[in-house]
């Protein structure tokens, strides 16, 4: 299990930095919006509102939840936010339930169709890594809408690595069928080694993390933080 596992996840990641080598900077600049600051290629700077939950392990990060450095291949395809037993985890945006199961690797997992991003892609939201699934598979659900929360069992899943998180994680193509064989990601997505950077989704801009205010107006095509900020 685990060479095969291994072994997947280098052929992916292989194919994973061909893609990113042959992407040399993100569209941060092109799209005139915001304008963060970029620290370095490839990377958007990250704006965090004074009351937002710190992201642990950012997208393409090497740096495992853990404190672990992962293999040079195995770059992070999604955010992982800490928190406490219980901690809410809300939708980023509105959409509908494809998945509410608990995944062998990452545990209950919910996965939700939010629809189209403001650039044409598929919006395919994986939040990973749960305690509690309050929403189930064919639920519609509205952004900001609780939807889960974590729990004490980040010891009883292998890919939590003892660290009690949210794994949010956007890919485009859903894995429908065809799951025997796959685990983590891969059971749920086609296409999960070439997930969405999250932060150029932000409803707020680009790179800008923005919190669910259920006071304005959601913007289609743009998401939200999906832990409620204090
Ligand atoms: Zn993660």
């Amino acid at each position: 299990m685990f060479f095969s596992n291994l072994f997947l996840y280098v052929c992916i990641s292989i194919t994973a930095s061909m893609i990113i080598a042959s992407t040399p900077v993100m569209a941060t600049h092109e799209r005139g919006q915001l304008h963060p600051t970029k620290k370095k290629k490839n990377k958007i700077e990250i704006v965090y509102p004074d009351n937002a939950p710190g992201i642990a392990s950012n997208f393409k990060s090497r740096l495992g939840i853990n404190g672990q450095m992962r293999p040079a291949h195995l770059v992070h395809q999604g955010i992982d936010i800490k928190g406490p037993v219980g901690q809410p985890i809300i939708a980023v945006a509105d959409g509908i339930v494809l998945d509410a199961v608990v995944e062998e690797c990452w545990g209950p997992t919910i996965v939700i169709d939010h629809g189209t991003a403001y650039d044409g892609k598929k919006l395919i939201a994986l939040y990973g890594h749960l305690g509690e699934m309050i929403v189930e598979s064919g639920s519609k659900i509205v952004r900001g809408q609780l939807i889960g929360r974590l729990g004490d069992n980040e010891h009883n899943f292998k890919c939590i690595y003892g660290v009690r998180h949210l794994h949010f994680q956007i890919g485009q193509k859903y894995r429908s069928d065809n799951r025997e064989h796959q685990w983590g990601w891969s059971f749920f997505l086609e296409d999960g080694n070439r997930s969405l950077n999250p932060h150029l989704y932000w409803e707020g801009g680009i790179g800008i993390i923005t919190c669910f205010n259920p006071k304005s107006n959601p913007k289609t095509g743009y998401i939200t933080y999906p832990v409620p900020c204090n």
